[in-house]
């Protein structure tokens, strides 16, 4: 147990000078796929794992600041390197039984970390290698448990039965990471799936199982292209794509009003125009919506669109609008799961509580797919005292805490062998 323990400390250190943002996760991958090295588990990534649109995509600079150079010891390296990053973990114990599966993410956050005395990373000299990224969301502790647990099925595989699929998924940040992995055929015939995050808010020593309000999400890029003249001699021949962006702006954030659900947009960026006296002939917007449910993000969807549209009209200017991320929502609503599981875990000993996220998580498309496939699926929350909120440059979790997950992991795993419960 203290092994462990500190096996998970020192896991998620590695992983957290590591720091990569999405799409970019190139040496997180190969250190993954090093810590993963085993015979009895079967590692599949680069592009054999893809089967979906990778939505958000980094620029090329973005790209080369993170690869340029960089030699990865591992035999896809090029495709790892084409951002084909993250990996799949087979564990067959080669005896008939359930086939579960888990996902870790591993993405980091453009953010430059801190160099206060107090932050454990900074004081133990395990911050981040790539000035201005950094795990602020504990993905660095997903990943520490992730791979303890593919290992410990791996050294169990004889006294367990059945299939175990452990996806460590990219670019979780700004969900677009799961779209890309969820369609191919690893989840078609997955009887179980489980998620978990660490820390949102939840105190150290809790688990809540059935994270409630995950919203759906989709996070849009418009850009309006208009026409640029002299502001003082001919204004009239120009078209003011900052005027179009301004006027939607407006339209956009009197959209959530819905009696359906939880309604929420953001427009969190916007940017155009070239100088002061030139008719702007460019402008864009990054935005997004969240809905509790799929009227709602219907609702939305309708609304900026008609809005948008409108906008572009108004101003005679074209639009073009591009989809960055998306997630659903995803809500506990098998009740028989959830109780089953609530006792199990109390009669371990945990401490559960409710907890509800208000956030979005793209591995809500991995529940929703094995729940509609007749699947059972759960999503977790690990509690961990934090020493700053998620996405802060002084983010820090309670590494204390990481026995807890894995702990949680393994004991799911010696449910559902001695529970079958309605495999489909
Ligand atoms: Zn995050
Ligand atoms: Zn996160």
């Amino acid at each position: 147990m203290e092994e462990d323990s500190k096996a998970l400390i020192e896991l998620r250190r590695e992983f957290h000078r590591l720091a990569e943002p999405g799409w970019m996760e190139y040496r997180t991958t190969e250190h993954l796929i090093k810590a993963l090295q085993d015979d009895r588990i079967l590692l599949h990534y680069g592009k054999e794992i893809y089967a979906g649109e990778r939505l958000g995509l980094p620029t090329k600079e973005e790209k080369e600041r993170y690869s340029s150079g960089l030699h990865l010891a591992i035999e896809k390296a090029e495709e790892v390197l084409e951002g084909y990053t993250g990996a799949i973990a087979v564990v067959e114990t080669g005896k008939e039984g359930p086939t579960i599966g888990f996902r870790f993410d591993i993405d980091a956050l453009p953010l430059k970390e801190s160099t206060d005395e107090d932050h454990l990373p900074h004081r133990l000299h395990f911050e981040s290698d790539h000035l201005g990224a950094m795990h602020a969301c504990g993905h660095d502790g997903h990943m520490a448990i992730g791979i303890m647990f593919t290992k410990w099925l791996a050294q169990h595989a004889k006294q367990l039965k059945g299939k175990f699929i452990v996806v460590f998924q990219p670019a979780e940040e700004g969900v677009r990471g799961a779209n890309a992995l969820v369609n191919g055929k690893w989840l078609e015939q997955v009887d179980y799936f489980f998620g978990m995050h660490i820390g949102m808010g939840l105190a150290s020593g809790k688990i809540c199982v059935g994270t409630e309000d995950i919203l759906a999400t989709e996070k849009i890029d418009a850009i309006f292209t208009g026409k640029s003249a002299h502001a003082g001699a001919h204004p009239e021949e120009g078209r003011n794509a900052i005027l179009a962006a301004a006027s939607a702006v407006l339209g956009l954030h009197s959209l959530p009003q819905d009696a359906n659900g939880l309604a929420r947009i953001n427009v969190g960026k916007i940017e155009g125009g070239s100088g002061r006296n030139i008719v702007a002939n460019h402008a864009q917007l990054a935005l997004e919506i969240r809905g509790s449910n799929e009227r709602v993000m219907e609702d939305l969807k309708a609304g900026v669109k008609r809005i948008l549209e409108g906008a572009a009209i108004q101003y005679g200017c074209h639009l073009e609008s591009s989809c960055k991320g998306r997630a659903e929502a995803w809500y506990d609503k098998d009740k028989l799961f959830h109780d089953q599981l609530t006792i199990f875990l109390q009669n371990k000993g945990y401490a559960l509580s409710d907890f509800s996220m208000k956030g979005s998580e793209d591995v809500a498309l991995f529940l929703n797919r094995v729940q509609e496939h007749g699947g059972k699926a759960m999503h977790f929350m690990l509690g961990s005292d934090l020493k700053a909120a998620h996405h802060q440059e002084a983010f820090d979790f309670n590494e204390e805490d990481l026995i807890t997950g894995l702990d949680l992991f393994k004991d799911l795993v010696r449910f559902l062998m001695t529970n079958p419960i309605g495999n489909k």
